[in-house]
């Protein structure tokens, strides 16, 4: 049986624990944090390629992520739903790479396009309330037998004390753990409000005075956003939070009177020249550097990686 370690226990690295574990390989888990304290657990998390640019391999893995979420939602697995998504455009736009992946991609009737808008795009995806779910993935490798060790490792050499292969999920510290120096991080501030009723996700990613993203969940609203290369800032800050919540209000009315119940800040894996799933030497497969779409990518990626690390694990 092939021996994996899997370095990380957000998306990137519980989706590869998984599917590793399913396809018979042994799996440890090494992670410096808990889940509920990764940069996974604070993504809104929306199957949307934010900020990533499309070609057959990301496609793939954008596809096999959008079906395995839609059929989770069918089964009913914590935190996971299909959300119907209204996509506000400022100028006209042709159909984006990923319009052929959720089923229903349309344009809206041009009389039911807000004012200031030149086109909407409507589409269902899915959507996934980050903590239950991780858990929810994080105890069924448990269940099938994986193992978790709260370790911040100083290499991923370190990591093959426990096992022969070793698969890197370790977001942005992978700019030095891989020595990569296109990794780099997009900061993101949201704030979550009580739900007024809302069921519809509502994006206006060109708003000019920032990101706008309406995400309602099953007990609050997440408002957005905003998305800021380089820098490393984790702190909230007031002024942007009152920002972020008189855009939406002006897009979704509804939302005036929603308390707010708090205000996040998290930095994104991103990287330049997009996420690196790739093997290297004959021990290590890196899977890191999904910036916005870390979600829309986990389970292709996932699938991706388990090919090169049984490979590996086969030699
Ligand atoms: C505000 C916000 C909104 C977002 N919304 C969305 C969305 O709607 N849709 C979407 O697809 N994406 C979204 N994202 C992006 C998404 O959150 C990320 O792409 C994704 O969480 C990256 O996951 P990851 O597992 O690669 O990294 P992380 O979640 O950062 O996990 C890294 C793991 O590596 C571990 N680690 C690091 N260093 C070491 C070490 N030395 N030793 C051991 N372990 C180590 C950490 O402890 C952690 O477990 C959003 C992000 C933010 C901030």
């Amino acid at each position: 049986m092939t021996k994996v370690i899997v370095v990380g226990s957000g998306i990137s690295g519980l989706t590869s624990a998984l599917r590793l574990q399913q396809a018979g390989a042994s799996v440890t888990v090494a992670t410096a944090d808990n889940f509920t304290d990764t940069v996974s657990a604070l993504a809104a998390a929306v199957w949307y390629p934010t900020h990533t640019a499309g070609n057959p391999r990301v496609a793939d893995w954008a596809r096999r992520t959008f079906d395995e979420f839609m059929k989770q939602a069918e089964l009913g697995v914590p935190g996971v739903a299909q959300r119907p998504t209204r996509m506000l455009l400022r100028e006209p736009a042709p159909k984006p790479w990923w319009a052929e992946i959720p089923h229903d991609f349309r344009y809206a009737p041009s009389g039911e396009v807000p004012a200031g808008y030149a086109a909407e795009w409507r589409f269902t995806v899915p959507s996934a309330e980050m903590v239950p779910y991780l858990g929810w993935l994080s105890d069924r490798f448990i269940a099938a037998g994986g193992v978790v060790l709260r370790r911040r490792l100083a290499s991923l050499l370190d990591a093959t004390a426990y096992a022969p292969v070793v698969v890197n999920t370790t977001g942005l510290a992978a700019g030095v753990l891989a020595d990569d120096p296109a990794v780099h991080p997009a900061r993101g501030q949201v704030v979550l409000v009580t739900n007024p009723g809302l069921t519809v996700s509502v994006r206006d990613e060109d708003h000019p005075d920032g990101m706008l993203y309406v995400h309602p969940r099953s007990g609050d609203v997440v408002l957005g956003g905003t998305f800021e290369p380089d820098c490393h800032d984790p702190v909230p800050a007031e002024a942007t939070a009152r920002a972020i919540v008189e855009r939406c209000i002006r897009l979704v009315p509804e939302l005036r009177g929603a308390r707010v119940l708090g205000q996040f800040a998290g930095l994104r894996p991103a990287r330049h020249g997009g996420a690196r799933v790739e093997a290297e030497d004959g021990w290590l497969v890196h899977n890191y550097g999904h910036g916005g779409a870390g979600m829309t990518l986990s389970w292709g990626c996932a699938d991706e990686v388990t090919r090169l690390a049984l490979a590996r694990g086969h030699r």
